[in-house]
């Protein structure tokens, strides 16, 4: 930047430097050359009068200083104030002389060959029809500026030392407020205008810049929370599975080993079973979970939630019998866009929940009602209720108010996250209400 402004002062004061002294020079020129041609005029006109009058002796009279040549009509040199005539050529062909032969008044300019000198001509035809030439030589304007190269050298050096400094002092003026500008707190307003539509896309740029960074923080914490997830998955899944099938295997090595009483053997046979259920549901379940993670969509379509919850409700009415509970549906037919296995996954797993957690004697009721913007189904129960403290939790993976409870009655700890993801899914919310002793509501509500 210092070389560019650097470049462009020395350049304008060059130009500049350079206009002045073509317009000094030429106006001067002109000047004493107009000066100076007057008074050759004159000085002619004048002497041409005292050859007029006194012929050679007045010529002769006068000192070297003034350079006349008086030339004979016929361009032969009669008397030159300088030079000897014997020497000098006929001068019939000088431009200055034939123009005043023939009109009366003459003039020219010549050159010298390295043409720092001219000499100016003026002629005049006396009354005889001689000629009477002065001229004076000057120096050219080239020999002037010749004269004058060392003056313009030390200008130039002068021109080069002020625009050095002029550029040095301009660029730290210019490129302070630039220097200055801290670039993660970028002023409202420039330190010119002319920087605003930079600063702008600056500005633009790092808000880009910033969300891309906040975008790519919060897909790692998320990738981080899933990977997590899916260890803890992975090891409670071990955890679950390995807890029947070490009862199984127990159970079975003391049939093997004859250490079981005959009488006992068919208890022992419906403890296999029941792990062996237990083992078979969590399979299930997990299996139903891992659908849901699939990166390939389910297919929404019309459902009937009416029609979905009769067959569930009937294909869990022998375990509900056999716990004295009552089953009771409620409402009429809502088709809401849905898929149809998760429909009926998450109805399964709220009534088994009612039967499940109820009380000897108790109902599950499933309620379907719409109101303008959506269909709700509500499943609730007189069971044993959820403590507050649990609320917030039940939805997680695995997770169990009471472990032993829960495994009683061939719990996974899976059925409400299948809920919860499956309800997701389809865009639906689910609230919970529960008192403890008094029973449970888990209300799912689908967009319609
Ligand atoms: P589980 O297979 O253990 O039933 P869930 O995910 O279905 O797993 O439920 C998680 C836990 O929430 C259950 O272990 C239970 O403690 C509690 N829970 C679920 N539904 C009810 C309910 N209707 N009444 C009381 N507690 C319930």
């Amino acid at each position: 930047m210092t070389s560019k402004i650097f470049r462009s002062i020395f350049l304008v004061a060059m130009c500049i430097l350079a206009a002045c002294f073509v317009m000094i020079i030429s106006i001067l020129n002109t000047y004493f050359t107009g000066v100076e041609e007057a008074q050759m005029e004159n000085s002619l006109q004048f002497s041409a009068l005292g050859v007029e009058q006194g012929g050679l002796s007045y010529l002769q009279g006068l000192d070297e200083n003034c350079r006349l040549t008086w030339v004979d009509a016929d361009g032969t040199v009669l008397y030159d104030t300088r030079s000897d005539v014997t020497q000098m050529e006929n001068h019939a062909q000088r431009e200055e002389i034939q123009e005043a032969l023939t009109t009366g008044k003459g003039s020219s300019v010549r050159y010298s060959e390295t043409r720092t000198e001219k000499t100016i001509y003026r002629a005049v035809r006396l009354s005889d029809g001689t000629v009477l030439r002065t001229s004076i030589s000057q120096a050219t304007v080239l020999y002037l500026v010749l004269g004058m190269l060392q003056t313009i050298a030390v200008i130039l050096v002068a021109a080069l030392a002020i625009s050095m400094l002029l550029a040095y002092k301009l660029t730290n003026n210019i490129m302070s407020p630039l220097r200055n500008l801290d670039m993660d707190r970028l002023p409202d307003t420039p330190p010119y205008p002319e920087l605003e539509p930079l600063l702008q896309k600056i500005k633009g740029q790092k808000q880009e810049i910033d969300k891309q960074k906040k975008e790519l923080a919060d897909k790692r914490l998320s990738m981080e929370f899933a990977e997590q997830n899916r260890r803890e998955f992975t090891a409670n899944v071990s955890h679950e599975l390995k807890t029947p099938l070490q009862s199984i295997m127990g159970s079975a090595e003391l049939i093997e080993n004859g250490m079981v009483k005959p009488e006992d053997l068919s208890r022992f046979a419906g403890k296999i079973r029941k792990e062996s259920h237990r083992l078979l549901t969590l399979i299930e379940d997990i299996i139903h979970l891992s659908w849901l993670d699939e990166d390939e969509p389910l297919r929404m379509e019309p459902v009937d939630l009416y029609a979905a919850a009769e067959e569930e409700i009937a294909s869990l009415r022998p375990i509900a019998s056999e716990n004295n509970i009552q089953l009771n549906l409620l409402g009429e037919t809502a088709v809401i866009q849905g898929i149809p296995q998760l429909v009926r996954e998450i109805i399964h797993n709220l009534c088994d929940n009612g039967v499940k957690y109820n009380r000897n004697g108790g109902k599950v009721t499933v309620r379907i009602s719409e109101t303008e913007e959506k269909v709700l189904l509500s499943v609730s129960d007189t069971g044993i209720g959820i403590p507050q403290a649990h609320q917030s939790r039940i939805f997680e993976r695995f997770y169990r108010v009471d472990k032993s409870r829960s495994k009683a009655t061939g719990g996974t700890g899976l059925g409400l996250s299948i809920v919860k993801h499956a309800a997701s899914y389809m865009n639906a919310d689910i609230t919970l209400e529960s008192a403890l002793g008094v029973g449970t509501t888990i209300t799912v509500k689908f967009k319609k």
